[in-house]
């Protein structure tokens, strides 16, 4: 026998579920297939728990500047066990509020793993179900290199399975991941190595961030090994070893996180038998309505290898939905000015182009303002982090193409600025806006 729906979701992560309840909430009959714990990675192994280690590392942070404000506190220490504790309940008490969530909506949940059976039909787990659309929402999992050895490391699913803090940690890749755990772990008092291939982390984002974080990672003792190519771990002695392709070999770590990229959850889909193609990385390509090269089946979030990012997610899923049930047929998800967030310390908020894209995309039309100071926290510590802020313009209207912040506050400033650069704001709109002040904000309003 078969079930039917009207639109299944394949994962119960953020985009999955977004769509299947958005297309529910229109009175289509939908159900998510999901093999894992409800939410997805963004509440089980990413953003959610992610987040929580940063509150903890900004709290550091500021006992360590809390004496500049005449406090006399120290801390004693971390209590690593405690806080992961409270973190897995916060995200098991998650995990029930989605169930709610689905059963509230009249949104099916099927547990099990699915893969394609024919066009339009799925297998779960042994049962046949059909819809008249499929959303592929699969999401993706951590790279391991092909390396020997290279299972004597853990990657960010690892990481938030640790019962305690690692003291001496090596972390290879130079991307999101890589940056925020080295921030988290050196806050709670580890002594953290990040191994990069080239000279910097962050290399696709604006120079000016690649600088400011590399500085501040350095600041705070994080060990930057630059032309680092993973060939091998071995166990030693003293703890991990790691060997490099050229030779170098860095030893005694007591752990070892690989946070070189994410691959698509597509290799046991059976994608082949609905007649949906991969790319040659096993992403799925989809055209601006999130179609997939099969009429009726879709793709959305990470295992489309675009922006990946929760909200991208979750706003392509409600989208879809949008244009299947809702009667607006050529509602989409734009992927241009995305903005987002690297929560480093301090973070980074970042959207639109990097200035070496502006200028190679509008040459001399490119205008650049910038300011770098020290934000007025810092008046009463002793460091003296610099917060540092680009403005990108283009034309004689200099409408706002980039705008990069790295600084306290960076990660709540943005979502503001999105918005009117969403707007199409131009320089002028923000010299025409009163400045909140004494913020770290303001500056992007007063650049000259
Ligand atoms: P997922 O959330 O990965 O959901 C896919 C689901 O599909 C999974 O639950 C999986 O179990 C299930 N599944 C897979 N195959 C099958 C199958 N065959 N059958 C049934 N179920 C299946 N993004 C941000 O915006 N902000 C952040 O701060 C942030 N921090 C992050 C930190 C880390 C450490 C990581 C790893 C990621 C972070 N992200 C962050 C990225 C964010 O988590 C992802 O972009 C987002 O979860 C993608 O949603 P998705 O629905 O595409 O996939
Ligand atoms: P990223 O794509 O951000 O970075 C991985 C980097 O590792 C690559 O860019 C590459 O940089 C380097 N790398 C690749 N292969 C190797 C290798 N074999 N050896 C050494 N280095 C290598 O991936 P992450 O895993 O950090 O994160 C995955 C995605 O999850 C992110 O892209 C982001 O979309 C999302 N995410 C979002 C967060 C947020 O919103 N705050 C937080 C965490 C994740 P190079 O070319 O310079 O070597």
């Amino acid at each position: 026998m078969t079930r039917h729906y009207d639109l299944v979701a394949v994962g119960g992560g953020s985009g999955g579920l977004a769509c299947a309840q958005r297309a529910a909430e229109y009175g289509a009959r939908t159900a998510v297939i999901e093999n894992g714990p409800l939410g997805g990675t963004c509440v089980n192994v990413g953003c959610v728990p992610k987040k929580v280690m940063w509150y903890a590392a900004q709290l550091a942070h500021a006992i360590e500047d809390a004496s500049a404000y005449g406090f006399d506190v120290s801390a004693d220490g971390h209590d690593w066990a405690t806080l992961k504790a409270k973190r897995d309940a916060y995200v098991k008490r998650l995990n029930g509020i989605y169930e709610n969530n689905l059963s509230r909506r009249e949104v099916g949940y099927l547990r099990g793993t699915a893969k394609f059976s024919g066009a339009g039909v799925l297998d779960v787990d042994g049962e046949r179900i059909s819809a008249d659309h499929i959303v592929v929402a699969t999401g993706g999992r951590p790279i391991v290199p092909p390396i020997p050895g290279a299972e004597f490391g853990i990657t960010s699913d690892g990481f938030f399975n640790l019962e305690k803090m690692p003291r001496r940690v090596a972390i290879v890749g130079s991307g999101y991941i890589a940056v925020e755990f080295a921030g988290v772990l050196r806050a709670l008092g580890a002594d953290v190595s990040v191994f990069v291939r080239f000279d910097s982390v962050l290399r696709s984002f604006d120079p000016m961030l690649q600088q400011g974080l590399m500085q501040s990672l350095t600041d705070s003792g994080i060990e930057v090994v630059s032309g680092f190519r993973p060939a091998a771990v071995t166990r030693g002695s003293a703890g991990l070893d790691l060997a490099a392709e050229d030779g170098r070999v860095f030893t005694g770590y007591e752990s070892l996180i690989w946070a070189v990229g994410r691959k698509p959850n597509t290799a046991t889909l059976a994608c082949d038998t609905a007649g949906v193609e991969l790319d040659a990385e096993g992403f799925i390509p989809t055209d601006t309505f999130q179609n997939t090269n099969v009429e009726g089946i879709y793709a959305i979030g990470d295992v489309t290898g675009r922006a990946a990012l929760t909200p991208v997610a979750i706003a392509a899923g409600r989208r879809l939905g949008d244009r299947l049930y809702g009667g607006q047929s050529e509602r989409h998800l734009s992927y241009e000015n995305i903005a987002t967030v690297l929560f480093t310390h301090p973070p980074i908020g970042t959207i639109g182009l990097t200035e070496p894209a502006a200028r190679e995309q509008y040459g001399e039309a490119t205008k650049v303002y910038m300011s770098s100071f020290v934000p007025m926290y810092h008046a009463m510590t002793e460091h003296k982090p610099k917060a540092t802020m680009k403005l990108i313009t283009v034309g004689a209207e200099e409408r706002i193409v980039g705008c990069h912040v790295i600084g306290d506050g960076a990660d709540e400033m943005m979502q503001g600025f999105a918005v009117a650069i969403k707007m199409g704001a131009c320089k002028r709109d923000l010299d025409d806006t009163v400045a909140i002040h004494p913020t770290s904000a303001e500056e992007l309003v007063t650049l000259r």
